[in-house]
């Protein structure tokens, strides 16, 4: 094997350098040979729906203010993770936009240097109202959760918003550049399985990725669905194969790439979008997992599902400088699971505070 010229690595030295690396540092790899370049952040637990398969009617015991990581130290990982080479971020929750002055920590954390991807998973209610001041303070695109195009199944599954604000909101996200649009859609069944074919269409005229999410059961989640009324879990394969009887054989395309790479995606023939299949419980996509996630309250977890944790938090608030943040964030990358554990198990949590 031949070494790299010089004139091959003096580029790639530069963008580690532009990352905040110090000559010798290592990008974070864990414990199975997986290279971490993706943190999601949840900014805060508390949310303005009740999905009925993420939280009960009431809510959960959401969090006091002061456990919430404040801008600042949200800001300080964010430079610790750019600095051990991640590189894309994602904001959820909970409701990221319900978060005070969101676009003031999209202008900060859009600036780190060596984040190159700052995006954001939202239910979409107030998305008209924050696209354009999101996209002005450096957020690159946006997911939108939406499970119905039905407005009373949308009330049944939400049970609180109304489907016409979703709508808006994703019309502003496009007029905004928030692009490629994604929309998220767990499916499931009795409630709208049925459905998928028209959710599919989205992706018919417009270059919107459609992408469909097996249900995952959480602690928090079972107990919603038991007390919501039960809906089966749909796998992805049987998603797939009503969509084909209502379009047609579906064109296979490439992922995303390494940092976006959950999706197996494909195409309805000549339809300007894509979709996508998310397929956590019934193909884990582990071995391509490139993730790391803060909670709302300053955990830094391995994994949604099972694995360890470091509390960043503590860390923060005792005076940590960056290197011990580098260091915590090394740490949890070794306690990534190679698979998330048995399908049937009680996984602790709440996706809300975690962050889905
Ligand atoms: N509130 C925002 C939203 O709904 O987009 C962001 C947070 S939400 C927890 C992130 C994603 O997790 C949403 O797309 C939601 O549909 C998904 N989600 C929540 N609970 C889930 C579950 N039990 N199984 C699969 N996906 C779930
Ligand atoms: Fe809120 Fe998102 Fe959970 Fe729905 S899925 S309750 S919008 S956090």
């Amino acid at each position: 094997m031949r070494a790299p010229s010089e004139a091959t690595c003096r580029p790639a030295l530069a963008s580690l350098v532009s990352r905040g690396y110090l000559p010798g540092q290592e990008q974070i790899i864990d414990g199975f040979g997986r290279t971490v370049t993706y943190l999601r952040i949840a900014i805060t637990d508390l949310c303005n729906l009740r999905c009925i398969y993420c939280m009960p009617p009431e809510g959960i015991s959401w969090l006091p203010r002061e456990a919430i990581l404040s801008f600042e130290e949200l800001e300080t990982v964010v430079e610790a993770a750019a600095a051990c080479g991640i590189s894309k971020i994602r904001l959820t929750g909970g409701e990221p936009l319900i978060r005070k002055n969101l676009p003031r920590l999209v202008e900060r954390l859009a600036t780190v240097p060596g984040i190159e991807e700052l995006t954001l998973t939202t239910n979409g209610v107030y998305l008209e109202q924050f696209a354009h001041p999101l996209a002005q303070a450096g957020m690159s695109r946006v997911n939108v959760s939406l499970d119905t195009l039905d407005p009373r199944k949308f009330r049944r599954i939400t049970r609180l918003g109304r489907l016409e604000d979703v709508l808006r909101g994703l019309d502003a996200a496009a007029q905004a550049g928030l692009t490629p649009l994604k929309v998220n859609t767990v499916v499931m069944g009795g409630l709208n399985d049925e459905e998928v074919p028209e959710l599919a269409a989205l992706s018919l005229e417009r270059p919107v990725e459609v992408r469909f999410i097996e249900y995952m059961p959480l602690e928090e989640a079972k107990g919603c669905a038991r007390s919501s009324g039960a809906f089966n879990f749909v796998a992805n394969e049987v998603t797939r194969a009503r969509i084909k009887a209502r379009w047609g054989p579906l064109e296979a395309l490439p992922s995303w790439g390494e940092r976006d790479g959950p999706a197996t995606r494909f195409r309805i023939a000549s339809a300007a979008g894509s979709l996508g299949f998310i397929g956590a419980m019934s193909a884990p996509f582990c071995q391509r997992c490139n993730r790391l996630r803060l909670t709302a309250d300053g955990e830094i977890r391995s994994c949604l599902l099972e694995g360890g944790s470091v509390d960043v938090k503590a860390i923060l608030r005792s005076g940590g400088s960056r290197p011990e943040i580098m260091a915590a964030l090394r740490r949890v990358a070794m306690l990534k699971p190679e698979v998330h554990g048995s399908l049937t198990g009680a996984y602790r949590g709440s996706m809300s505070r975690i962050g889905g």
